[in-house]
């Protein structure tokens, strides 16, 4: 695909550029704290075209920054709608900014026109663009902080600065770059090297996020780094406005509730009561089905192919389909499908049990009762399950 600049110039014009959001997310109470902006081209049929398309075009012609200042725009009059909102939005910049004349003037202009703190807006620009600017870009930045904005280097790791150099730059905010993080962090260099950046980060006082992150995997390993925000598709891909105003309203509504991965520290009362529970049931589980999360708490099972212990719920649900007999994989797909359960449950069920035939390691299936109990959250308006396994005599 492939475009000229025309044509990005008349998509400008005709206002075919949208803003789409990409949450950032608490990584320890995976509440959503704040977004990214992403520009996205909707064409009039519904095509909607990625800025890896037409963004390195229009950063050749200057375009880019007439993008940039309508993103902005776009942003401004988004966070306008979340009357008194605390969550920050922040707007790619692209390096051709650098040597505007007066950007932090036009930057506090258009947040004023619309009435909103300067500490909504943040500025993210990316490492590679800061290389070689030298002290310009120190002042540049400098500037924009001076005036309430806050900054973020976008994209650190994927460039060739050093942190030599970083460890100068005055910005608020460090954005680790998603090619640092391998899918599942086992490798004991890699994760030395994260480590390092966070340590360093925290000690300059910068906070981080962790982009592009996918699995469960990177996940725990960066909450053990001490990463502050997560933005990647694990939590939620960028989306239209509506969209993320429907989100945020969604999380707002909410009590701040306790993480599920934090619930596995009950008193010992409540713990002598589980190990008793996880004698009679091998399998339990804890989902929240309006965050699409689980939490498994106890395994104990004749199948071990490898269930993650902690995910998002519908890949529990095609996991668990994979093993069971075949004629009875579609009983179970259905029965446990996220949005059949909500529909149960706003329907009065309390309960929902299905038998199936469950295949163990040494290939002979055995019967499973599985139950999952509707249970309501005291603290948020989101709709929880426990799910009990039970091996049925045969
Ligand atoms: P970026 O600023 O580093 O944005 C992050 C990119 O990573 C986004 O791609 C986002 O969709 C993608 N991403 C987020 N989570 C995941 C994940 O879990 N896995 C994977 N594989 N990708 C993930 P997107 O939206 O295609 O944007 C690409 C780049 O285009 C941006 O990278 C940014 O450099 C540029 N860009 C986007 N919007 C604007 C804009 O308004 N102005 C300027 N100057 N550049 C923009
Ligand atoms: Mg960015
Ligand atoms: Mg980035």
């Amino acid at each position: 695909m492939s475009f000229t600049v025309e044509e990005i110039h008349n998509a400008l014009k005709n206002h075919e550029f949208q803003a789409f959001y990409q949450p950032q997310y608490d990584a320890v109470t995976s509440r959503i704290k704040s977004a990214e902006a992403l520009v996205r081209w909707v064409k009039a049929d519904g095509t909607v075209i990625s800025p890896f398309f037409f963004v390195p075009l229009a950063e050749e012609s200057d375009l880019i920054t007439e993008i940039d200042w309508y993103m902005l725009e776009q942003v401004c009059r988004m966070l306008q709608k979340q009357k008194g909102t605390k969550n920050p939005v922040s707007v790619n910049f692209s390096r051709l900014h650098i040597s505007e004349e007066n950007f932090t003037e036009r930057l506090s202009a258009v947040a004023d026109s619309h009435s909103l703190p300067h500490s909504l807006i943040e500025v993210e620009i990316t490492e590679s663009a800061m290389v070689g600017e030298g002290d310009k870009i120190l002042q540049w930045i400098a500037s924009i902080r001076n005036a309430g904005f806050s900054v973020a280097i976008d994209d650190f790791g994927s460039g060739l600065s050093s942190l030599q150099f970083v460890k100068d730059v005055p910005a608020d905010v460090l954005k680790i770059d998603k090619s640092l993080l391998s899918r599942n962090c086992e490798d004991e260099k890699e994760r030395i090297v994260l480590e390092s950046i966070f340590n360093f980060a925290h000690r300059l006082h910068m906070t981080t996020i962790a982009e592009g992150v996918e699995t469960k995997e990177q996940l725990a390993f960066l909450r053990t780094c001490g990463c502050e925000k997560i933005q990647g598709y694990i939590f939620a891909r960028p989306m239209p406005e509506d969209d993320y105003l429907a989100l945020c309203r969604l999380h707002e509504t909410s009590e701040e509730p306790m993480d599920i991965l934090q619930l596995q520290s009950p008193t010992s009362a409540v713990n002598l009561l589980m190990s008793v529970i996880f004698r009679r049931y091998p399998l339990v589980i804890f989902s929240n089905l309006t965050r699409n999360t689980f939490y498994m708490m106890a395994y104990q099972n004749f199948t071990s192919t490898g269930c993650p212990s902690a995910g998002m719920f519908d890949e529990l649900i095609v996991h668990g389909t994979s093993s069971m007999h075949p004629d009875d994989k579609d009983s179970f797909a259905r029965t446990f499908d996220r949005n059949n359960l909500i529909k149960a449950y706003k329907s009065g069920k309390q309960e929902i049990s299905l038998v199936t035939r469950q295949l163990g390691d040494d290939g002979i299936y055995r019967r499973v009762e599985t139950t999952d109990y509707f249970v309501k959250s005291s603290s948020s308006e989101d709709i929880l399950v426990i799910t009990l396994c039970d091996n049925l005599p045969e």
